[in-house]
């Protein structure tokens, strides 16, 4: 499905772009900022990464960093989430990071 968005074959809010990383909105918000941060090239999740992802999980990081900036929700706090099997409510088998932000998020997560 996410590979389907990086193709452009799939309808998507993209709100950051960066040589290796894709940014679009959930479609099912759970906060007033709530970006899904890919990678362009497919990791089924965060089970399957290595040393040899290092470089594009560092700009995973700054993508969301960015989109945060851009929500104006940087200063006042985000949080990044990557799940991982059914327990934890993963229902895609692409790599994606959660930002959340824009109001006071529970800790820990329900
Ligand atoms: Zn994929």
């Amino acid at each position: 499905m996410f590979c389907g968005i990086v193709a452009g074959e799939l309808p998507a809010d993209i709100v950051a772009r960066s040589p290796r990383t894709l940014a679009f909105r959930d479609l099912d918000p759970k906060a007033p900022t709530h970006v899904l941060v890919v990678p362009t090239e497919h990791v089924a999740d965060a089970a399957a990464l290595g040393p040899e992802h290092a470089e594009v999980l560092a700009e995973m990081a700054v993508t969301a960093r960015r989109v945060a900036e851009a929500d104006g929700v940087a200063d006042g706090g985000y949080r990044l989430v990557c799940n991982v099997g059914d327990d934890a409510g993963n229902t895609v088998a692409h790599l994606h990071l959660h930002v959340l932000g824009g109001r006071r998020l529970a800790w820990p997560p329900g």
